[in-house]
This record gives structure tokens, C-alpha cells and sequence, in this order.
């Protein structure tokens, strides 16, 4: 079993306590003096920092959401000066509601170490060639691993995510031994190599590491049979970090949170209120290492549940479950999120007004495909087939520029679908095995 810091990885659950108090006084203090948006809060319910003597009381303090985040874009929310951050990104881009993210040097170091012990986990060391398939860009998602991978000292082709059949062949040519990417990427690859005639046994491939949107067990295994190669989940978030929050080790029976850096909690998404161990419910984190960006008690939206039973590993840090739902209308698909209303605004701007729709997501050959099925209604009834097909056209348009990648636009019938369901999923994932 390889560790990245064995000492941290496996200390004992008191110690991790302890640290959790610590760290989380000094955010709330730094936070307290250097953020509005907390200040405020703060003596809203007349709460001072030092009144947190244990972890018990710092959940008094209220949730903070995504809104709050993009409420204070772009630098609101920082608890440092600008002159002291060294790296800026965004979460997936939205202009409605943007957010900016900022990192000083010590947490650029943080996200190293944390991403570092994500990799070691899964046996990555100095004498391997790291491939990453993510796109680069100002999502901090391949910035986070290929920090962690320099640190172990491995080599790193920043490849970026797409041109399969030049990744195939860099692959091959540089002998990558390990791959990150998004899994669908993964399964791009594969049928790549098929059209290639490439044989991944050839190959020296050891192990992939895959994340930025929910895959099933029955990919997992479609990955590892095809490509020969142990495959692990990793779980990140932008808003926190990007990855290097909770991964998986070769147990594979959830993901190591770092409670070092965070304290994780989970809640129910409707009555807010604390759930125990093993109920699935929303996860919150709280950041306690975070110098530019730290969040209090930040509702993340994906649902899972905690285990704190000991991992046959050896790390002591609590493991989440693999996150396959969230617990509002936002779908990832392709490793972006997507909400209703996004698409409601879209629809509204082109046509001016908001018709019924509903948003469908579905796994056809390996690809996510999202659907916006629209009803039809007197204002979208064209006598002319020319006339409406254009204007569907035209939607599909305006929809995928606003994506990135094609999404499907249908009218419909009125009662095609059940206008109380907004999002429907369809792709499937397995059922998790019990923590
Ligand atoms: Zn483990």
C-alpha cells in the first residue's frame, strides 16, 4: 500500500479532531475579519469565532450556496488581498451566475499535496508518465493533477481532453502509464484504439483515475476489462478546490475525504437538518486550510453519505459514497453542470417568452446526450414543416453554443412529458455497494 503522507493519511481519529478544531478557528477568525459576507452573517446570529470551542457549535452557523458565491463575484468572497493570489479560476462558466475562485501560493501548495496523495493512493510515482485528458482552460480541474503529479515527480503531458486519435498515439509514442480524464473520454479512447487497430495490451497502461461527471460500476468495469488498468473515482469540486477533495484507494469502496483540509457533513437538502452516518443526504464541506477561498459550511448539492468505519487500507479519514445524483435540478453531463434555468432563459431570449420543457439526459453509445424537449404550443405552431424546422434549428443552435457540444431540441405533444419533472436522468448507475 503506498501512501503520499502516511502520517496524516492513517492519524488517529482524535488527533483528526483536534486538528479540525484548530484549523476551523482560524478560518472563522480570518473569514470573521477579512469577508463581508460572513461578517455579516456572523452578527446577524450574534456569533463571535472564539465562541467555537467545540465542532458541535460551529453548526449553528448558517449554509452558504452557490448564489451567496456569485452574489460576491468577483472577489467578495476572498479573504486575502488580490495581491497575494496567484491563481484565479471559475466554476463551469455561467454568466447568470458566475463565481471566481482564487488561491495563494500556500493553497496552489495544499492542492499539490492533496492531489499528490490522490495519485499515490492509486500507486502513481516519480517513474510514471501521467496523461491528462481534461481540458485545460479555466476550470482548475487538470491544473490541480498535474500540480499533484510534479510533486511525486512524475512525468506529465498536459494533453488536454479530445483529439482521440492524437492521444492514442501519444500514448503509444510517450508509453503514458496512467490516464486522467473524464470517463467518458475513457471510453472515446477505446473505441479510437478499435478504429486504430491498436491492441491496449500493447500498450503500458497501469491505472486510470476518472471523475467530473457520475459514472456506473458496469463503466468502471468496461474501462479496466478493455484497457487493462485498475480505474478509481475522484471526487472534486471548483468551488473548494477542483479535485482533491475525497478519492478513492484501491479498495474502492468510497472516497477518502482529506479532513485535514475539509469537515464534512451532511445534511437533509429539504429540513437542513444534521443526518448520521450512513444516511445518504447532502454533502457540506467546510473548508479549514483554505487561505484566498475559504468556505463555511458550503452546500455542495450532491448527495451521498459518510462512513466513518476504518478502510482496509489504513487511512483513517472518512469515506464518502460515489456521487451519482444531487439534490436539485442540475444535471453534469460531460463534465458541466446544467440547470433548467439556464435553458429557461436561453428559450425565453430566443423565442420571448417560456414554454414547457424538460430537460433528458440519456447514455447512448457511451456518450451522454442531453435533450431539450419542448412543447408545442400555439406560438411554436407552424403551419409551414420549413418554417418550424428552421426555428428548432435555430434552438439547437443557440443551445449548444451555450454548451459547448450539441444538445438535441424536440417539440413535442402537450403531455409528452410530466411538466412537474423539469430534469429527467436515464442514464444508469449501478447501485453503490453499502459503506
Ligand atoms: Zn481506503
Amino acid at each position: 500500500m503506498t501512501y503520499w503522507n502516511q502520517t496524516i493519511e492513517c492519524m488517529d481519529r482524535e488527533a483528526i479532531a483536534q486538528g479540525q478544531l484548530e484549523g476551523l478557528q482560524a478560518t472563522l477568525n480570518r473569514v470573521y475579519k477579512n469577508v463581508r459576507h460572513y461578517r455579516k452573517l456572523f452578527r446577524e446570529i450574534d456569533f463571535m469565532p472564539e465562541d467555537v470551542r467545540s465542532l458541535d457549535e460551529f453548526r449553528q452557523l448558517p449554509f452558504l450556496t452557490r448564489r451567496d458565491l456569485s452574489r460576491n463575484y468577483p472577489y467578495d468572497m476572498f479573504a486575502v488581498p488580490l495581491r497575494e493570489v496567484v491563481r484565479l479560476h471559475t466554476t463551469a462558466f455561467n454568466f447568470e451566475e458566475p463565481v471566481a475562485v482564487g488561491f495563494t501560493a500556500n493553497d496552489m501548495k495544499n492542492w499539490a499535496e492533496l492531489t499528490a496523495r490522490n495519485l499515490a493512493a492509486v500507486g502513481v510515482t516519480k517513474d510514471d508518465v501521467l496523461q491528462i485528458a481534461l481540458t485545460f482552460g479555466i476550470m482548475s480541474g487538470p491544473f490541480g493533477i498535474q500540480a499533484g503529479a510534479e510533486r511525486i515527480g512524475a512525468s506529465v503531458i498536459p494533453m488536454s481532453a479530445g483529439k482521440l486519435r492524437e492521444q492514442v498515439k501519444i500514448m503509444r509514442d510517450f508509453k503514458t502509464t496512467v490516464l486522467i480524464s473524464t470517463p467518458t473520454v475513457a471510453l472515446g479512447l477505446i473505441r479510437a484504439m478499435e478504429k486504430l487497430d491498436i491492441d491496449p495490451h500493447g500498450l503500458t497502461l497501469k491505472c486510470g483515475v476518472f471523475g467530473a461527471e457520475p459514472w456506473a460500476e458496469s463503466t468502471r468495469r468496461e474501462i479496466e476489462d478493455r484497457l487493462h488498468i485498475t480505474a478509481t473515482d475522484t471526487y472534486g469540486l471548483t468551488e473548494v478546490f477542483g479535485p482533491g477533495v475525497a478519492w478513492e484507494c484501491p479498495a474502492k469502496n468510497g472516497l477518502h475525504i482529506a479532513e485535514d483540509h475539509f469537515i464534512a457533513e451532511i445534511i437533509d437538502p429539504v429540513s437542513l437538518e444534521p443526518l448520521p452516518p450512513g444516511t445518504e443526504g447532502e454533502l457540506v464541506v467546510t473548508t479549514i486550510a483554505k487561505e484566498a477561498f475559504p468556505l463555511i459550511r458550503f452546500r455542495t448539492g450532491d448527495l451521498t453519505r459518510i462512513d466513518y468505519t476504518p478502510c482496509e487500507c489504513g487511512r483513517t479519514h472518512c469515506r464518502i459514497s460515489r456521487i451519482f445524483k444531487r439534490c436539485d435540478d442540475v444535471l453534469v453531463v460531460r463534465g458541466t453542470s446544467v440547470a433548467p434555468e439556464q435553458i429557461g432563459r436561453i428559450l425565453n431570449q430566443i423565442s420571448g417568452f417560456t414554454p414547457n420543457f424538460q430537460l433528458m439526459v440519456e447514455r447512448i453509445e457511451d456518450r451522454d446526450q442531453l435533450f431539450v424537449l419542448i412543447e408545442v404550443t400555439d406560438r411554436y405552431f407552424f403551419d409551414q414543416m420549413r418554417k418550424q424546422r428552421r426555428f428548432v434549428e435555430h434552438l439547437h443552435q443557440q443551445l449548444s453554443e451555450f454548451m459547448g457540444w450539441e444538445i438535441n431540441v424536440r417539440l413535442v405533444e402537450p403531455g409528452t412529458f410530466d411538466s412537474n419533472r423539469p430534469v429527467v436522468d436515464k442514464r444508469r448507475f449501478d447501485v453503490d455497494p453499502e459503506p
